[in-house]
């Protein structure tokens, strides 16, 4: 079973240009599942590129209406993705409760589209221990995916919201401990499991070695192809637990 790479673009670069020059730098990999995230207005114009599939980085609930601003699950199918993150930890920052991530992600498998489900605890919580980290990250798991019988199209991401490289005094999380995190995700749900935050070329081997860990949401390093095509080389021939 192959690796999942998934790069979350955020609202970077300024461009189309500018975004078409970062994905031709991108050489996938044979066995390497690379899924880009770019901002909505790229999605569509990025075109087609073997081996690399394109997700978008949230979703409205609603299929069509008086909703200024926001994209349905089925314009996004439209417009080329095939993957939609909802509950990043820097969406939720902006707003999105647990229940309208859980709403988010009811209507992007309504309409077929497979989903990662961001959760992961802050550093407030990451002080009280492991027991509260794993009833924070449990929570969220459960409102998230309230409702959700089939997980066949979930993806759960396990990103502490402290390691996130754009949060002041970041760094990853140790692999150990991220391990223990994806085990426990596994553990409530039957879902793939990613880990994110903070990894670049230098540590990406670290969590893709894991044979628990099921790849990777890779932000900041996503937008350097050199470096994210060298995460991507890390996760080439690793294996996955198989599910
Ligand atoms: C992210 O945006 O999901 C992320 C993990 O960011 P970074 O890799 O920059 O920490």
């Amino acid at each position: 079973m192959s690796k999942l790479v998934v790069a979350n673009w955020k609202m970077n670069p300024q461009t189309a240009g500018a975004a078409r020059k970062i994905l031709r730098g991108i050489r996938p990999v044979t066995g390497v599942e690379t899924v880009v995230c770019p901002p909505f207005p790229f999605l569509h114009g990025l075109g087609s590129r073997p081996g690399i599939k394109f997700g978008a980085q949230d979703v409205f609930w609603e299929p069509a209406g008086a909703y200024t601003g926001e994209v349905s699950a089925g314009m996004l199918q439209s417009g080329k993705a095939e993957w939609v993150i909802v509950g990043h930890s820097e969406r939720r920052r902006l707003g999105d409760s647990d229940e309208a991530v859980n709403k988010k992600l009811r209507a992007a498998l309504r309409a077929g589209l497979p989903v990662i489900l961001c959760v992961g605890e802050p550093a407030k919580v990451r002080a009280k221990g492991p027991a509260a980290v794993r009833k924070f990250v449990g929570e969220e798991l459960r409102r998230g995916l309230q409702g959700v019988k089939d997980l066949r199209k979930v993806v759960v991401a396990y990103e502490p919201i402290w390691a996130v490289s754009t949060n002041p005094g970041s760094s990853a999380d140790r692999p150990e401990d991220a391990a223990a995190m994806v085990r426990f995700v596994k553990g409530k749900v039957p879902v793939r499991a990613l880990y994110g935050g903070s990894i670049g070329a230098r540590n990406a081997g670290s969590f893709l070695d894991l044979r628990e860990v099921d790849g990777a949401l890779v932000g900041g390093a996503s937008l350097k192809p050199e470096e994210f095509n060298r995460i991507l080389a890390a996760a080439s021939g690793k294996v996955r637990d198989k599910k």
